[in-house]
Order: structure tokens, then sequence, then C-alpha cells
């Protein structure tokens, strides 16, 4: 890891401390969040918790992830990214893609030709290799989020890693040689059974869990049963608007999707 300096840290305005995937924050007055001072974020390096750090000084950010045995700091507490993007805060976009870069930056540590330790690049978001000159840019994984509709009713699957009892879309990774659209038929066939048309487009979302853009679409039954691809699904149900199970929380992009429902 390279050497911090004071030079670093004034030439920024905002400083993003992660730990795993939650944000310091000071303690928050309802509806306020406020990050914390450079100060602060000079004691982590004193005290070595600083695990990887970096900064975009045209971006006017430097953030930090430090290990997870830091202790307590007064007047702080730690609060899930997705809390952010439930408000409207400036800095919630940088945020998550200081996350995101944070987390690719753990996996791109040698490269994948030669072997060779990594270095950021000077003009770019990349790691080079000094060695064979190959160049490496952050890795962003699309995946679809599907709201299907039968008449007046929306499906909603329950998924088994999940451990709750949270409904949400058919979901999916894109794949190689697909579209979007045939990964939202494909999704849907192979979670749930169904062929459907008319996808449409709705919204999408940055996610740094670790590095998705999560792309909402609408789309509508147009066949078959529920049939249930029980490796990755638990229950599937056509729900009406009025009759929803517990969903995701505004911030997220199923919840979006469920509002815009028409
Ligand atoms: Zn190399």
């Amino acid at each position: 890891m390279p050497m911090i300096t004071s030079n670093i840290l004034n030439n920024c305005d905002r400083f993003f401390v992660f730990k795993g995937n939650e944000i310091l924050v000071r303690n928050p007055n309802p509806g306020t969040v406020e990050l914390p001072q450079k100060e602060v974020v000079q004691k982590f390096f004193e005290q070595n918790y600083a695990k990887d750090w970096f900064f975009e000084e045209s971006k006017g950010y430097f953030t930090v992830i430090l290990e997870e045995s830091v202790p307590a700091l007064q007047g702080f507490c730690w609060i899930s990214l997705r809390q952010l993007f439930a408000s409207s805060y400036a800095f919630t976009n940088l945020c998550s893609r200081a996350l995101a870069l944070l987390n690719w930056r753990k996996t791109a540590r040698f490269c994948g030709c030669c072997g060779g330790a990594l270095q950021d690049d000077k003009f770019e978001t990349a790691r080079i290799c000094p060695f064979c000159g190959s160049v490496f840019f952050p890795r962003i994984s699309p995946a679809v989020l599907i709201l299907a509709k039968k008449d007046d009713k929306v499906l909603l699957v329950r998924q088994n890693q999940g451990n709750t009892n949270t409904y949400t879309c058919p979901a999916g990774f894109l794949e190689h040689g697909e579209n979007i659209e045939a990964c939202a038929k494909r999704t849907i066939k192979e979670e749930c059974g169904l062929e459907v048309k008319n996808i449409k487009y709705c919204s999408s979302q940055h996610w740094p869990y670790p590095d998705q853009l999560l792309i909402g679409l609408t789309a509508e039954w147009a066949g078959g049963e529920l049939v249930l691809q029980r490796s990755e699904i638990d229950d599937a149900k056509w729900f009406s608007l009025d009759n929803l199970p517990p969903v995701p929380k505004a911030g997220s992009i199923v919840y979006e999707l469920i509002k815009n429902f028409s």
C-alpha cells in the first residue's frame, strides 16, 4: 500500500471511510448524514487500520477501507450504504463508486497475463502491469431484474439464499451473446418456467456488492405456468398490488419497479 501524505488529504473535500460494506458517519440526526473530516481519516492511518485507499482528485474525494478490528469511535457510527440509496444525498453515487472500486482493487492485485504486481495507472481508473504493459479496467457486471405482469398482478419470487421472507423480482446476470431482452426472457424461463413479451426498460442503479449495474425491466406474461427452479427459488406467486408480501425497501430498484407499476 502506498504512503499517505497530508497533501493528498488536503486536496480532497469528501472522505468515505468503509469497513466491509458499511460507511462511517457522524451519529446521524434524523434525516441527515454527515461524513468524517480529514483529521479522523488521518488518525486511522496513524493507528495502522487502513487496508487500502485511493483518491480521485478530479472528483474531490478520498476513500479508505479499514481493518474489521477497528475500534468504535465516539460520535460516529457505521451504516449500510443501502441506507444512503434511499435518500438523494449529493455524494451517494460517488460513495457507491468508491466502494465498488475498493472491491475491485481487492481482486485486481496481480496481472492475469504474467503474474506481476499491478499498480494504479496515473491517468485513468485502471491498474497496469509494469512488467508486460497489460491494462486492467474496473469490472462492471450487468444484471437484469424483471417485474412481470399478468392482468393486475405482478410476479415476485423468494430466493433460496435470502434467509428472509422478502420477495423480489426474478434477477439474472447478463451472459455473453445476449442482449438485455434475451437475458430477461432466459431468466424468467429458467427461474419460473414462464414466457414474457413486451420487455421495457424502467430504470437502472449502480450496486456496489460488489460491482453490479442493476437494470430494472417490466414485461408481460406471454405463456406458461409457474415451474420453479428449486436451486434458486423457494417460492414464486402472482401478487395483487393491494396484497403484496414483504418487498425490498425504498432505495432498491425492486421498490421502484413496483411503485411505477401500471
Ligand atoms: Zn503482466
